[in-house]
């Protein structure tokens, strides 16, 4: 059963610059973390190549070191379950996606991308929501045989139930249903060896032993294929808490054309780190004091004293960079 002292993750991929949204939800797992006395985990979800940004994780390391947000295990400090970069852990999804072609939780398709296409096109003409039309989930042991011997390429997918659905608790908005006519027959293992970020995400939150999943709600449309996938491995679900994306004052999804979104930025035009760190803790509602009413400064410490994950609001927090200069002002 999951531990009583929580363990939390930000799993960032270095795909760029370090994101000011992966501060903000790296301040609450590290605020969770510290207030169980539980430990605050790093991991590089680094599986996507075509988006792999070599310098990145570099830039990750220092912008979080430089905000104050230190981390218990991660790549560099190892830890009980590590590695944490999943480009070192290849062999453990591929062992993780063979059992649940073993038990047919998951099955390869050799669908080429024009085929895929053909089928995208045909769905969208017929008014469907686009989706993998089904055409490999009943393939026979021979023609999978003959594929493999010809040396067809395939992607690994989950057979999600034709019928039914998946619901599940978000700790912050109670429980989520979705029907399973919306939720797609997901790329687990792509052609080139490497899992997607579904598969590679849920194996190593079990691994690792990972209590709490904490991050932003832009996922909540993956959890439920995250919930089938604990549930065909047998696996105690952690808790969801999906929090709040950061906005820009016209309420749209922050974005580098209104707001500077690298940390990079932030701290080479000479914010100081407490800054960055208060505004983003008096943001969401998880402290006593709001950002867009309230002089208060609070250290480190006394935000994990204060914090409350609980009391985030849905609403979306603002993200002002008018507030950020004034705050960094009070603060040099
Ligand atoms: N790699 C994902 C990201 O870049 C992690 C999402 C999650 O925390 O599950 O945000």
């Amino acid at each position: 059963s999951l531990s009583s002292t929580p363990r939390v993750r930000i799993a960032p991929s270095p795909t760029g610059d370090p994101h000011v949204g992966t501060a903000y939800i790296g301040l609450i797992n590290f605020l969770v973390a510290r207030q169980g006395g539980g430990k605050f985990v790093l991991r590089i979800e680094d599986t996507d190549r075509t988006r792999f940004v070599p310098t990145s994780e570099q830039m990750i390391f220092d912008a979080l070191r430089w905000i104050g947000l230190s981390w218990d295990e991660g790549p560099d400090v190892g830890g009980p379950f590590g590695p944490y970069r999943q480009s070192e852990r290849t062999e453990i999804y591929q062992k993780h996606a063979e059992i649940l072609l073993a038990n047919g939780a998951a099955y390869r398709c050799f669908c080429t991308p024009e085929e895929l296409e053909a089928s995208r096109k045909q769905q969208i003409a017929a008014k469907m929501a686009p989706r993998y039309a089904g055409i490999c989930r009943k393939l026979s042991e021979a023609t999978i045989e003959s594929n493999l011997a010809a040396g067809k390429p395939f992607v690994i997918r989950m057979r999600v139930p034709w019928e039914g659905s998946t619901t599940f608790r978000d700790e912050l908005r109670g429980d989520i249903t979705f029907e399973h006519t919306n939720v797609d027959d997901q790329v687990l293992m792509k052609s080139d060896g490497f899992p997607t970020y579904h598969l590679a995400n849920v194996v190593d939150d079990h691994l690792m032993q990972i209590t709490d999943v904490i991050r932003a709600e832009e996922w909540i449309s993956s959890t439920p294929k995250h919930v089938l996938l604990y549930q065909f491995f047998g696996w105690e679900l952690p808790r969801f808490w999906h929090m709040p994306l950061l906005r820009n004052a016209d309420k749209s999804k922050i974005s580098k054309r209104k707001n500077p979104v690298s940390l990079v930025y932030y701290r080479q035009a000479g914010f100081l780190p407490q800054t960055v760190l208060n505004f983003l803790g008096l943001m969401g509602g998880g402290m006593p004091a709001d950002i867009n009413n309230s002089t208060e400064k609070f250290t480190l410490e006394e935000m994990i004293q204060h914090f409350s994950i609980k009391n985030i609001r849905l609403g979306g927090p603002v993200f002002d960079l008018t507030k950020l200069k004034w705050l960094n002002g009070e603060y040099l």
